[in-house]
């Protein structure tokens, strides 16, 4: 093990130096703002260790995947920063700048490996160890073309966005000031230790970092590692071409060297024969994505448990990824397919059996602040001086009407017969001149349904606003009335008859879903409104954030809410719809299990038993039974767990176990709720077991996610980001603490006031 430590540094001044622990998206935030406060100090040199073992600002969106797991928000909407700027482009500004979009001769329309067409590649971006001293690798055009059907959509490869929030990162560091001294070093930090004069050293499987001053965690959806044997023709192309560039790197690249020469060697099995009895029984996690299904045949069946936005992921990688196509049936966009032979039989469930539904064309058109009519900011200020509030009776009514709004909205400007009935709205017309309806239809015209300008003075009267809302719905037929009900639970008992109903229901409701997303926020009414639903995210986590909520209030969002809005609202590009009624349709994709159906293990001697311990891969395979329907059963070969880590497993980071076990951290608690995040202050310093804020050690992102609410969407190009806002305050806090008094908060002795044994009860949650 080495010992690196800040003396061995060449400064005249003692380097200030400053870990960052994670580069991810969120880590750039952190970067960036570094770079723009730092220069209040410009005579003190500082040292910023950049830690992450695969990590160059991709995060979980590695450039090593394959092209046709995409991005699930539209390019349009995507940024690793909110701010517009010349030095903040957005992806599809970048997209655009490097003629990869869809139509352009690198872009969605070429079938060729970019790196091979225009010459230069990406594994130089891709395998190196930039350093401060070295000239951070300039980043060519690669070969993640966006997927042809989507990308004229606005949908791109998430190894394509790796590759933007990267060369964003190697531009920011280009242009951090000079007294800044940064370096890459491709470890995973186990832990952390305390030092008596404050500072801390880092723990990490190779080397212990010493004296570090201040530390910020940005460890997101947990530890990335690179895959070792990806067996992608794409990256041996890369490699091949990249090996004299790889000449001059450092013994942590030749990590990454080892990594692309494997893909080289593996060149024979790429497309060659699958070896049935090697395949696993049990995927629990299938990122970071390593040819986890190489060994999948096609006459095997897999069940795969979840239909959310990592199904997508597993569907496409066996099928397209094997070779399958999908064809255009007809002009409206549906899709049939044409198996490769190749794939094997797929069975996808999940609790509420139904897959997320698509998002909308134009989706990504509205921009400027949304001004809501009924949750309005001042309605929000309100609630916030009644904190702790209750989500259900104070909060969700409001999102309802938000949501009818949206809806009734879009229907009267599809119907405009029916606005010369409606009363006039007051506000908007005095400041526009014209006459309140047609000030309404134009606000929805002009920026996607409900946007406004700021200035606009639509927040004005919640009750107004309320009894006009109702009018407008005593105007529409019944049968085209706004339900949520009717959203949340789409099928008739005639729907649910038998299995085979269902399959034919759940198709009809897929190819719906799909002409509704195809005709857009301003052409669907139901789909403007699960916009809003989206959008509202922002607004209500006002409301959330810090503990306004009552913790049973906060425990019902997470457990019931939430999974419905994420169900209606945040689902894939609508392609992924009419690709999943294709394979339903080719027999491939079985869908019709119904809610919730039990999975139990069989052993080798044909008994079955719960699969509550799964780790133990079972030797003959799973059962799978509909619960709605008791005698359908199907045996799946392999089991595959369609999810990401979230918060609830923060715990199970040997770094987050390290500092709770020490007292360096505390769990988030609302009167007894935990969703597992850490408890920060409002600047994000991490707080300790005794209550206080560590004074050097922050926290941003996921690891946070209970004092914030949703930490895992993007930044969206010019709307508010609180992942910018996070990064400044947490800087913020550092910058001022490092100011106010030298490195104080470093300086105070540390005490040792955590005592206590470990938390049972985090114990509790983490191994349950
Ligand atoms: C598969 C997937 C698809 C997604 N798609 C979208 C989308 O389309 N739109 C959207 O808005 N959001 C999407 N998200 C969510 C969004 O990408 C995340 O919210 C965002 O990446 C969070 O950024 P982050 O930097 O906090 O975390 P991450 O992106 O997870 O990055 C964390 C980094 O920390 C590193 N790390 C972790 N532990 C350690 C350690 N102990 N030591 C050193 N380094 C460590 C990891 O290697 C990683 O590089 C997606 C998430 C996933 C997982």
């Amino acid at each position: 093990m080495t010992h690196l430590n800040r003396h061995q540094k060449n400064h005249q001044k003692n380097p200030v130096r400053i870990a960052l622990v994670g580069l991810g998206p969120r880590g750039l935030g952190i970067v960036e703002q570094i770079c723009m406060q730092a220069p209040a100090w410009p005579d003190q040199p500082f040292e910023l260790l950049l830690l992450d073992p695969a990590s160059f600002g991709e995060g979980c969106h590695q450039q090593h995947q394959p092209d046709h797991f995409l991005m699930n928000t539209a390019a349009e909407q995507l940024g690793w920063s909110a701010i517009r700027s010349e030095n903040h482009k957005s992806f599809a500004q970048w997209i655009r700048e490097n003629g990869l979009d869809a139509g352009s001769q690198n872009g969605a329309a070429s079938q060729h490996v970019a790196g091979s067409q225009n010459g230069t590649d990406d594994a130089s971006s891709a395998t190196a160890t930039p350093t401060s001293t070295t000239t951070a690798p300039s980043s060519a055009i690669n070969s993640a073309t966006p997927k042809n059907n989507s990308a004229s959509h606005g949908y791109y490869a998430r190894s394509m966005f790796g590759r933007y929030l990267r060369e964003s990162l190697e531009q920011l560091l280009r242009d951090a000031p000079d007294h800044i001294h940064w370096q890459w070093i491709q470890q995973k930090v186990t832990g952390l230790q305390k030092n008596a004069d404050g500072s801390w050293n880092l723990e990490t499987p190779e080397e212990l970092i010493e004296d570090v001053d201040y530390v910020h965690l940005c460890t997101g959806h947990g530890s990335a590692e690179r895959p070792k044997n990806r067996k992608n023709s794409k990256a041996r192309l890369r490699s091949q071409s990249n090996q004299d560039s790889q000449a001059t790197q450092d013994s942590q690249a030749s990590e990454d060297s080892q990594y692309t020469q494997g893909t080289m060697d593996s060149q024979d099995t790429n497309t060659g024969e699958i070896n049935p009895s090697a395949s696993p029984s049990f995927i629990e996690f299938i990122y970071p994505f390593d040819d986890h299904f190489a060994s999948l045949a096609s006459h095997q069946t897999v069940a795969l448990e979840g239909m959310g936005l990592t199904a997508f992921d597993v569907v496409a990688e066996l099928t397209e990824g094997r070779g399958g196509v999908f064809l255009p049936k007809g002009d409206n966009g549906l899709l049939e397919y044409v198996p490769s032979g190749r794939e094997p039989s797929i069975i996808a469930y999940s609790r509420t059996g139904l897959p997320l539904k698509a998002k909308p064309k134009g989706q990504d058109q509205a921009h400027g602040k949304k001004v809501y009519k009924h949750l309005t900011d001042d309605v929000v200020r309100q609630l916030q001086s009644e904190a702790p509030v209750d989500f259900e009776t104070q909060i969700l009514p409001l999102v309802e009407l938000e949501l009818k709004q949206t809806y009734y909205d879009t229907y009267f400007q599809l119907h405009p017969e029916l606005w010369k009935n409606l009363p006039a709205v007051h506000e908007g017309s005095a400041n526009s001149g014209k006459s309140g309806n047609s000030a309404v239809l134009e606000d929805s015209t002009n920026s996607g349904n409900s946007v406004a300008p700021e200035d606009s003075t639509f927040s004005a009267n919640v009750a107004d606003q309320k009894s006009r809302l109702a009018l407008m719905e005593s105007m529409v037929p019944q049968q085209d009335r706004f339900s949520l009900d009717a959203l949340l639970d789409p099928f008739s008992s005639f729907d649910m008859q038998t299995e085979e109903t269902f399959r034919r229901s759940l198709e009809n409701y897929l190819r719906e879903d799909f002409l509704k997303a195809e005709l857009g926020v301003a052409g669907s009414p139901e789909k403007a409104a699960m916009n809003t639903l989206r959008d509202i995210r922002e607004q209500i986590a006002k409301l959330i954030d810090f503990k306004m909520l009552r913790g049973d209030s906060q425990q019902w969002l997470y457990h019931t809410y939430l999974p419905k809005i994420k169900w209606l609202s945040v689902g894939p590009p609508r392609s992924r719809i009419a690709e999943w009624l294709a394979l339903s349709e080719a027999g491939v994709l079985t869908l019709n299990f119904g809610a919730a159906p039990e999975c139990t293990a069989v052993e080798s001697d044909g008994v079955e038993r719960d699969a509550v311990e799964r780790d133990a891969a079972p030797s003959s395979g799973w059962i799978l039974r509909s619960k709605t329907w008791p005698s359908y059963a199907r045996h799946a070969d392999t089991l595959i767990q369609a999810r990401i880590q979230v918060s609830d497993e923060i715990g199970n980071q040997p770094l987050v176990r390290n500092l709770l076990e020490q007292g360096l951290a505390r769990l988030f608690d609302n009167d007894g709720y935990r969703p597992g995040g850490l408890e920060v202050t409002h600047d994000f310093q991490i707080i300790g077991r005794n209550g206080k804020p560590i004074g050097n050690l922050w926290a941003t992102g996921i690891l946070t996610e209970g004092e914030r609410f949703y930490t895992f969407s993007l930044p969206s190009p010019g709307k508010t980001s609180r992942f910018d806002a996070d990064a400044k305050a947490a800087v913020q806090s550092m910058f001022t603490t490092f100011g106010n008094h030298t490195h104080k908060a470093y300086e105070e002795p540390y005490e040792e006031p955590f005592k206590e044994p470990y938390d049972e009860q985090a114990e509790k949650i983490y191994n349950t």
